[in-house]
């Protein structure tokens, strides 16, 4: 994914909408399913010397709950807001690649193109959940038997749900 600056430059601070559709093991992460998709929308303007970059990207990922432990879709949606400086073309020969990781740690530019597979990545993999739910208040496994409580209930459900520390709290409270 690459934006051409010189098309950027042209219109003198009005802003160019660009789109990118993809599967995230095309561009971000190789490990990822096929159906773990993205969609990338951007507005850009600028001039010579700087370029405002405005973005949504909307990712679909695929997941396992980290409490039932099933798979699920997971959405993201992220939104982002940033200023690249652009500098004069180096001396030293660019691959794709080389201004790719320069364009996403320092948020410079060089040349006539941007190069943002390496940026976005960054913010898709910032962007990540550590402990995805498949939904806000999933029950999760039973402690006891191991059993999935949003579709089922069983007997041990009673018994681990007493919490020692709150019987032991009861016992120092003179009034009850
Ligand atoms: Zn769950
Ligand atoms: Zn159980």
């Amino acid at each position: 994914m690459w934006i051409h600056l010189p098309a950027v430059k042209q219109k003198q601070g009005e802003a160019l909408q660009y789109r990118f559709q993809g599967k995230i093991k095309d561009h971000f992460d190789s490990s990822a399913g096929d159906e773990s998709t993205f969609d990338l929308e951007l507005s850009i303007r600028g001039g010579d010397e700087e370029i405002m970059i405005k973005g949504r990207l909307q990712v679909e990922i695929e997941a396992d709950c980290s409490r039932c432990l099933q798979p699920f879709r997971q959405q993201l949606d992220l939104k982002f807001d940033e200023l690249f400086s652009v500098t004069a073309p180096g001396d030293k020969k660019s691959t794709p690649e080389s201004l790719a990781l320069e364009t996403a740690n320092q948020l410079t530019v060089s040349g006539d193109y941007l190069y943002l597979d390496e940026y976005i990545r960054q913010l898709f993999v910032l962007g990540q959940v550590y402990n995805p739910l498949c939904k806000p208040d999933c029950r999760g496994l039973c402690p006891g038997c191991g059993v999935d409580l949003n579709e089922t209930t069983c007997s041990c459900e009673d018994e681990s749900r007493i919490d020692l520390r709150w019987q032991k709290l009861k016992e120092l409270r003179p009034d009850k």
